[in-house]
């Protein structure tokens, strides 16, 4: 790739990660039935030394990470460390799959299977998306391919991470959060997000403006929509936002639902997820019934 420092802004990374999207192994399923998986994507770039990702400190864990300290760490040495962009994504599922996924108390198979598949292509983006801009002499990693990227459990929040790929998505000004703790982006909430940090000096005005932290649904429990509510087949979303404990109930039966029936369980067994850089076997653990069927799905209702 011969390309300029200078040429790499919003457009050019959202044109490299289509491309890396669409030709992809990881947007097709394995049998070749289904496919693509996902859409052209969303690029979001914030400047990492931004407040926020020091607030995030307090509103998700106090272990999540600051960009250009994970990049001291991380970056091939004498780096010119002057500039930390963060750049996120949002891959849209497919009009076919959001479709699967709009009715019935338990989650499609075509979504199960593309659920798993979007975070192996998250990964594998971010692998893409750090060569191409090494390519043009950066320096570029996604936290999600690293050690420092972790979730666990909290006492505060249930579950938490070192990278909250939402949190980090807000902060590129991908969207705003939903009542149900999606992220609404131009794209819709039904997608999957990934991200790296890089030092290239790439404008910061790909996405759109930020705005507050709060949706129109979130800040007024839902009146202004609620669809979502009804949505959950065990009430985890309310006025009040989400229960995380109750939805990660859900995505525990879903997941013990797989490994023990279901006419499709062996196509969903039968792919590979790449899991802290890792490769491990995965079954569904996801669920979102209340991201498909509502008016927020496949774009943002409040624009
Ligand atoms: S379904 Fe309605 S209330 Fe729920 S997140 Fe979407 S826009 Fe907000
Ligand atoms: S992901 Fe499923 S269980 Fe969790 S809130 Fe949405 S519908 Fe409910």
């Amino acid at each position: 790739m011969n390309v300029a420092r200078a040429a790499v802004d919003g457009p050019w990374l959202e044109r490299t990660l289509a491309e890396i999207i669409r030709d992809a192994a990881e947007n097709r399923s394995p049998d070749g039935a289904d496919g693509p998986l996902f859409g052209p994507p969303a690029v979001g770039v914030v400047d990492g030394d931004d407040p926020l990702f020091e607030a995030f400190a307090e509103a998700v864990d106090s272990r999540h990470l600051r960009p250009r300290a994970f990049l001291e760490r991380h970056a091939p040495r004498g780096s010119d460390l002057t500039c930390v962009r963060v750049v996120a994504w949002a891959l849209p599922y497919a009009e076919n799959i959001r479709r699967s996924n709009r009715r019935g108390d338990w989650p499609s198979s075509l979504y199960s299977l593309a659920r798993n598949l979007g975070g192996a292509l998250c990964l594998e983006a971010g692998r893409r998306m750090a060569r191409a801009l090494e390519a043009v002499g950066g320096a570029a990693l996604s936290p999600a391919l690293t050690g420092d990227a972790d979730a666990f459990r909290s006492p505060t929040t249930v579950f938490s991470s070192t990278w909250s790929e939402r949190h980090v998505a807000y902060a590129a000004g991908l969207g705003v959060f939903g009542l149900n703790g999606g992220l609404i982006t131009r794209l819709g909430i039904h997608v999957r997000l990934g991200s790296l940090v890089t030092n290239l000096p790439v404008p910061c005005a790909a996405g759109p403006p930020r705005g507050g932290h709060r949706a129109p649904c979130l800040a007024d429990g839902g009146a202004s929509c609620g669809l979502c509510i009804g949505r959950c087949p065990v009430g985890a979303v309310s006025r009040d936002g989400l229960d995380k404990a109750k939805c990660n109930g859900r995505r525990k039966a879903v997941q013990s639902r797989a490994q023990t029936a279901g006419p499709d369980s062996g196509r969903l067994l039968a792919h590979r997820q790449i899991v802290n850089g890792r490769p491990a076997w995965r079954v569904p653990l996801g669920c979102a019934l209340c991201q498909c069927g509502v008016p927020c799905e496949g774009s943002n209702p409040f624009v």
